[in-house]
């Protein structure tokens, strides 16, 4: 190799005091195509040469100034490479020891032949190069970065290491010039490396690569691909081996093998399909989840057309792809569209596709993740049915129903309640707050819906309700709180227009002549009775009858005592003691909680009383298990005429109570 200086001609420093020898010399330089430069001082010569490019100095040694030509080559050469010949008449051996000392290329003998000063200039430009390229391909071998062996051809022993060598292998130079390369290279034998060199030296092959192991000082081996290549230096045969170090590309391609294993883990193990297509469309790659939502084996897709084989929404897709197609893989987010496509046996799948662009080496590589969502589809849709026919359950329900949230705003309601109600219209209906609606505060259920939120209680109301247009009805509330994890988000309210019931129990009431719980005739009955009576009498003008009126004394205390149920007990059975007593066509009725009356025909009120001296003894022996005694007051009196039904009862009142004040358990008539 040879480093060109450019085509510029060479220029030479001539240092002379003689005018003279300086014009001559230089004429004869230039005429022979060099340039030059002429000076005749030291100092001079020293500023010139650190000033501008000199490729040789001509120095005479006697100058004119202060500094001789010795000294003035010093100190250039102290901060410039520039050879210098000295030019002189003087060869004594003192002179020749000073022109060693600074380093001269070399001296010529003033008013020497002109064709020896020639090419001692030339013989020592070109010296000077060839220092120079030594120097450099020096420092580029000591520098290198992979390692270089220079080794013996007969010997095999190194003669030349670069300094990467010496690091790595970790043999110092003086070692390395006892060994071979054999010594670093524990795996090869000597015939068979011989063979390996013989190919070289022949001319066979100008150079070999092989992949090898060396062995460090220390006993440690790394990985080496080597350049083996056969030199002549001198005439002397030397191979270069030049050795690149393995260990990190081998561990890079080790990491990315564990890297690829580890995608491949992932990809393989993903529940969602992960498909990779190239700019055509066409599959690169398809994983485990991807075979098993579709159907096809890698085998059978792999190479092919994705939304053809599957038969996805085409037109979605293929807008999708295009799309980033054209944007470019840096604007290429991922986007998720849902579409369907077919599953190898044909079924419809419900897919949802998320895609996204990658740019590699001017290649554009399409990555979808595709997730099944056909179960969520279907899932959906009967969520959507159900959801409907409740709805209709709901409009169609002969009661009605309100839903509301938390803060009592309807968020439901339907056509029978607005029925019920008197409502004019489903969105004004909506717009009324059940807590804060007028109609409703006034009518208690706003408080009652509040504390069945409040306890997350169900409740059961019956109210009358008068709606704005005066219609009247009789309602039945259920009041539900719907809740989620224990919290009341709001209330289902039931309604129930009872209204035709609540008639029809009142009409059934009006028609009953008995009293429900003792069998007697009720109140209603026995005035009735007692009209006609008064009213036969009055017409027949003649007859008569008595009337008593008893209270039990001290019920409550029975009730308080021994409980409700034992209190009825206690009324049934007093009316059957006196029923046993009185004749068929006397009459007794329940005039009201523990007030009974007793219509006695054609008895005066003697007879009446010795009577009910009787029954009142009787009550007083009646035995019920676990109950004291229960006695009762009687007040008893007979017809007169221009009696009323009125005016008996309250004759027959005042003498009860006269018989209670007297200290119960007694008669008055
Ligand atoms: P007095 O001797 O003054 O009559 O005392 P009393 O406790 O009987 O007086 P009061 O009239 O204050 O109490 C009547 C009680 O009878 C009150 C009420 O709870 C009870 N009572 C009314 N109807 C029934 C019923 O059908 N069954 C039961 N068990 N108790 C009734
Ligand atoms: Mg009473
Ligand atoms: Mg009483």
């Amino acid at each position: 190799m040879h480093i060109e200086n450019g085509l510029r001609s060479k220029k030479i420093l001539l240092v002379d005091d003689s005018l003279l020898t300086s014009k001559m010399v230089s004429e004869f330089l230039n005429a022979n195509g060099y340039e030059t430069e002429t000076v005749a001082a030291g100092e001079e010569a020293v500023q010139k040469a650190c000033s501008m490019p000199i490729d040789l100095i001509l120095m005479d040694i006697e100058l004119a100034g202060e500094m001789n030509g010795i000294e003035a080559a010093r100190r250039i050469i102290k901060y410039r490479d520039i050879p210098v010949i000295f030019f002189t008449g003087n060869t004594s051996q003192d002179i020749i020891d000073k022109m060693k000392e600074v380093r001269a290329y070399g001296f010529v003998i003033k008013g020497m032949d002109k064709a020896l000063l020639l090419s001692t200039v030339e013989m020592t430009l070109n010296l000077h190069e060839a220092n120079t390229q030594t120097i450099l391909f020096n420092r580029i071998f000591e520098n290198f970065v992979n390692e270089i062996y220079i080794f013996d051809a007969e010997t095999l022993k190194f003669s030349a290491v670069n300094r990467a060598a010496v690091k790595n292998i970790g043999y110092t130079r003086e070692e390395l010039h006892t060994m071979t390369l054999l010594d670093i290279k524990p795996e090869f034998d000597r015939d068979c490396f011989q063979k390996v060199l013989n190919r070289l030296s022949s001319g066979e092959q100008q150079q070999i690569f092989h992949n090898a192991v060396y062995r460090r000082k220390n006993g440690s081996l790394y990985p080496v691909e080597m350049n083996l290549q056969l030199l002549n230096y001198g005439g002397k045969k030397l191979f270069l081996a030049l050795a690149v170090d393995l260990t990190e590309r081998s561990a890079m391609k080790d990491q990315l093998t564990k890297k690829e294993s580890m995608l491949d883990a992932i990809i393989n193990s993903a529940q969602d399909a992960i498909v990779i297509l190239n700019s055509q469309g066409n599959v690169t790659l398809w994983n485990h989840a991807a075979e098993q939502i579709f159907g096809y084996t890698r085998e059978e897709i792999l190479g092919k057309n994705l939304h053809r084989l599957v038969g996805m929404d085409e037109h979605t897709f293929q807008n999708s792809f295009e799309f980033f197609r054209l944007a470019g893989a840096k604007n290429a987010k991922g986007k998720t569209i849902e579409v369907k496509a077919k599953h190898k046996n044909g079924h419809e799948l419900n897919i949802e596709v998320s895609m996204s662009f990658l740019k590699i080496m001017d290649d554009l590589h399409c990555i979808a993740i595709i997730h099944d969502i056909s179960e969520r589809k279907r899932a959906q849709e009967e969520l959507i049915n159900s959801r409907k026919q409740y709805f209709e359950l709901a409009e169609n329900a002969p009661i009605g129903i309100i839903l509301c949230d938390e803060e009592c705003n309807i968020l439901y309601v339907n056509p029978k309640t607005l029925e019920i109600l008197g409502s004019p219209g489903i969105e004004e209906t909506k717009k009324i707050n059940l807590r804060t609606f007028p109609l409703l505060v006034q009518y208690g259920l706003s408080n009652r819906l509040d504390e069945c939120m409040q306890n997350n209680e169900l409740g059961i109301f019956e109210m009358n309700y008068e709606s704005k247009w005066g219609k009247k009805v009789f309602l039945r509330l259920h009041v539900k709180p719907r809740s989620d994890k224990g919290k009341v988000t709001g209330a289902q309210v039931i309604i129930d227009d009872i209204t035709e019931k609540k008639q029809m129990e009142e009409e059934l009431r009006s028609l009953s002549l008995t009293d429900y719980l003792t069998n007697v005739y009720n109140r209603r009955f026995f005035i009735r009775k007692l009209e006609e009576e008064i009213e036969l009498i009055r017409r027949r003008n003649r007859g008569t009858f008595s009337l008593t009126m008893l209270d039990v004394d001290h019920f409550k205390r029975i009730n308080d005592r021994y409980g409700h149920n034992v209190g009825d007990q206690v009324l049934k059975n007093l009316t059957y003691v006196i029923k046993n007593r009185i004749r068929k066509a006397d009459c007794l009725a329940r005039w009201g909680g523990e007030e009974f009356v007793i219509l006695m025909q054609g008895t005066t009120v003697n007879n009446a009383m010795a009577l009910v001296e009787e029954l009142r003894e009787s009550i007083s022996k009646m035995i019920l298990t676990g109950v004291d005694s229960v006695t009762a007051s009687f007040g008893v009196v007979e017809y007169n005429a221009g009696d009323t039904v009125d005016s008996l009862i309250q004759k027959a009142d005042n003498l009860m109570y006269e018989a209670k004040a007297a200290g119960r358990n007694c008669v008055r008539c």
